[in-house]
């Protein structure tokens, strides 16, 4: 059986459980108090944690999977196997000072006091940036340093910075980037890395079907060499003949990106009717 670890509660959490739903995992992730899960329909075992312990679990073997942010992942240190991006719980670990400071750049930042709940990714940062500053680590409310004096600049997350700007402070500088990515014990049994197989299997069924889309739409027989320049398919599009002489109908898959960057060309080709439909799994 294959142990997971999730975080239990925080930015993490919904998108954890959603993507092993979603990969057809079944699990009771209701009851908030509770502190594991078996799946019914899977050979796993749900451990629900704070999302700090988690890559110290995993280096231990105490969960063989568990799913974290980059940025947890880089500040622990912990000796993981960083197995897949998911994708999700995307922003950034960046550099604020008060609004009304100038900034030249990180060189200002020389003899200053900063603080941080990411004191390894920082002292890494300012080492090869050759600043020497002083590191104050806190755990929480980073953002306050600077307002009661603890610190002349923070780095912290942003994602949309709503909370910089609300305790006075500018983001200057992005240093590291982070979404939530999957991790695993190091020398997992031959059993738990098979098990890990077929999760990951379902993992980019579950990712593809999400970057892609359905399309349906009518065009005249003659058209379908150039539409299939823009809608490539998986293998190639699917044409069905209209009742209408000379129409075709044409299948095919497209990428969510592509379709916006390509629906001009595709109907001046000569297409109507377009349905674009979402893909529930995507197996190629
Ligand atoms: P815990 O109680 O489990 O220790 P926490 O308060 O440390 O939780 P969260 O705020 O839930 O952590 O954030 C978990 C992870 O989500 C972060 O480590 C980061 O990777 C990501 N994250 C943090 N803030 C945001 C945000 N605003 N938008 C998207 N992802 C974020
Ligand atoms: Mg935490």
């Amino acid at each position: 059986m294959l142990r997971i670890a999730i975080q239990k509660s925080g930015r993490l959490s919904d998108d954890s459980i959603k993507l092993f739903k979603e990969c057809g995992i079944q699990f009771d992730s209701s009851s908030s108090g509770k502190l594991k899960s078996i799946s019914a329909n899977f050979p796993a075992e749900f451990l629900f944690l704070r999302d700090d312990d988690i890559p110290g679990y995993v280096e231990d073997g105490v969960a063989d999977l568990g799913i974290v942010g980059e940025n947890v992942y880089t500040e622990t240190g912990r000796e993981v196997n960083v197995v897949h991006k998911l994708g999700f719980s995307k922003c950034r670990l960046s550099l604020a000072i008060p609004r009304g400071t100038q900034w030249n750049g990180v060189q200002d930042l020389h003899g200053c006091g900063i603080a941080t709940s990411y004191p390894r990714i920082l002292g890494n940062y300012l080492k090869e940036n050759g600043v020497e500053a002083e590191i104050h680590e806190i755990s929480g409310s980073v953002e306050i340093a600077p307002s009661i004096g603890l610190a002349d600049a923070v780095c912290d997350i942003v994602s949309s910075g709503s909370t910089l700007l609300s305790n006075g402070l500018k983001e200057v500088e992005v240093i590291y980037r982070s979404e939530a990515i999957l991790i695993a014990a190091p020398g997992l049994s031959g059993e738990k890395a098979a098990l890990l197989d077929k999760v990951m299997f379902r993992i980019k069924a579950v990712q593809a079907a999400q970057n892609n889309k359905y399309i349906l739409l009518n065009c005249p027989a003659d058209a379908v060499d150039k539409i299939m320049q823009y809608i490539p398919g998986m293998k190639a599009p699917t044409v069905l003949p209209l009742v209408t002489e000379g129409w075709v109908s044409l299948h095919s898959v497209i990428n969510e990106n592509d379709f916006w960057t390509n629906i001009e060309k595709i109907r001046e080709a000569g297409a109507e009717g377009i349905l674009v439909i979402p893909i529930e799994k995507m197996i190629r």
